[in-house]
């Protein structure tokens, strides 16, 4: 818990206010914790009333999304926007589509996104959306229907100087492509800087794809070099989740030098000891929207196992967390640890129980925050913007050139700030910290708005 008496009161303030959003709760704990280490010599913050501001949603948007089935049974859904902050910058963040999105989720993830946006040292504010709807087992043409549906409301809420939106969880390049063509049809002009991550052939950018889960290893490797003198050369690399930031995590480690060993989806995990083929898995997974278990029918010498949390349980080097959040716990942590990891990177969003931090902290291996280390997407999210502007394309080079040197900028900032708070690679600290600073500044010096 915090010292200050400030943070203190705001966080009381937010839990009695929604007692029931304990995934908000946890992700704002964690950043006035870091607080905690400069906000007495900025008593500006609270004469201005600067964190109450910050913890509170600029504006959240509920509404209701109706479609129809291939067999003309209607549905509805619920679908969300949570326009967080956007003192820097028009809101930017994901949609997620799964069925265990609430407001408490988006309110984490938007929350997170604000100081995500701000490391990026791009001009982007926070926001994050999405719904309940499953598009796990739907057809082609029932997905587009709820997108189609999805975007008749959203669209009056966002826009190329006022909201972003981009891909999350259940959210790639095929949604993407239905929503920015309804969003096209209702506007009746191109605003092509109105979402990201679109397809190439309507202006998407090279590079985004890959952009998180390369992010996500430049960053590692980064932090590694800096603080370990080591590199992912000849490292045994354990990874959750089989989507977009898991598949392009497992392609730029490999390159690194690495072997990734483990992989998963939300049913349970692959163990392939020779190094996971990758073609195979985003055969299954891009191609035939398929279940991992088949990867272990399709490659000798690898296994399944139902269930996820096991996959902690393989020794590894270095532990990439890319499926969602609050996957690796303590428990998970400790087996980790006793097996020698020196490294952990978060790909996915909160995806370590503070527990697991703790424990990670206390036995000194190397950890890489998810609003540092997975902020490679939404920057290159940013420069496909710039390009949207510009009326340009730069090549993959380019764009991957740029995107490196952004994750290198991050990790520096977020350590240079945890060395001035006194924690000196505690990126947990400095990630908190140096995102914060930036947003505070400029809410100051806007006024009381
Ligand atoms: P995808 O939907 O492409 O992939 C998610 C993967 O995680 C799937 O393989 C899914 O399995 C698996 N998964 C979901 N829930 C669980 C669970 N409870 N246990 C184990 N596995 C699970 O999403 P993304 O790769 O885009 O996103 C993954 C994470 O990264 C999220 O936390 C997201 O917020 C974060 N992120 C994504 C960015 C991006 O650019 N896409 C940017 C920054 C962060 P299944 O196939 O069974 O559903």
């Amino acid at each position: 818990m915090m010292k200050s008496e400030y943070l203190q009161r705001v966080y009381s303030q937010i839990v009695a206010r929604d007692p029931g959003e304990k995934e908000f709760h946890q992700a704002v704990l964690e950043v006035l914790e870091s607080l905690d280490m400069i906000v007495d010599k900025h008593p500006e913050y609270e004469a201005n009333g600067i964190i109450e501001s910050f913890v509170e949603p600029e504006r959240v948007i509920t509404f209701r999304v109706p479609w129809t089935d291939d067999n003309g049974r209607v549905h509805v859904n619920r679908g969300y926007r949570v326009q967080y902050n956007s003192a820097i910058g028009p809101y930017k963040g994901g949609l997620r589509f799964h069925p265990s999105v609430n407001l408490s989720i988006l309110k984490f993830l938007g929350f997170e996104q604000i100081l995500k946006n701000s490391l990026t040292s791009l001009p982007i504010g926070g926001g994050k959306g999405g719904s309940d709807f499953d598009p796990k087992g739907k057809s082609d043409a029932e997905v587009m229907r709820f997108c189609q549906s999805f975007m008749t409301e959203l669209s009056r809420h966002i826009g190329q100087f006022l909201d972003v939106p981009a891909g999350d969880i259940g959210v790639g390049a095929r949604e993407i492509g239905y929503m920015f063509g309804q969003y096209r049809r209702i506007k009746n002009q191109y605003e092509a800087g109105v979402l990201t991550g679109k397809g190439l052939t309507y202006g998407g950018s090279l590079a985004r794809p890959q952009a998180t889960g390369y992010g996500l290893c430049y960053f590692t490797q980064e932090m590694l070099n800096c603080m370990k003198n080591d590199s992912f050369a000849g490292k045994t690399v354990v990874i959750s989740g089989a989507g977009n930031v898991a598949i392009y995590a497992n392609e730029k480690a490999t390159s690194l030098g690495a072997k990734v060993v483990a992989m998963c989806d939300s049913n349970g995990y692959i163990h392939d000891p020779n190094g996971i083929n990758l073609d195979v898995i985003k055969d299954i997974k891009l191609v035939k929207r398929g279940r991992i278990k088949e990867y272990a029918e399709r490659v000798p010498g690898s296994t399944y196992t139902e269930g996820c949390s096991g996959i902690w349980t393989i020794p590894c080097d270095i532990a990439l967390p890319c499926a969602t959040q609050n996957e690796l716990n303590g428990e998970s942590a400790k087996a980790l640890i006793a097996n020698g990891v020196m490294a952990v990177g978060e790909g996915a969003n909160m995806p370590s129980t503070p527990d697991a931090v703790k424990a990670f902290q206390e036995a000194g291996v190397l950890f890489a925050p998810a609003k540092a280390a997975n902020a490679g997407g939404v920057a290159t999210s940013a420069l496909e913007m710039s390009q949207n502007s510009m009326r340009y394309s730069w090549t993959f080079e380019e764009v991957d050139a740029k995107l490196h040197q952004i994750m290198v900028n991050i990790f520096h900032n977020a350590y240079d700030a945890s060395v001035e708070c006194e924690q000196p690679g505690n990126l947990v600290v400095g990630a908190n910290v140096a995102g914060f600073l930036k947003v505070a500044t400029a809410m100051l010096a806007q006024g009381v708005i």
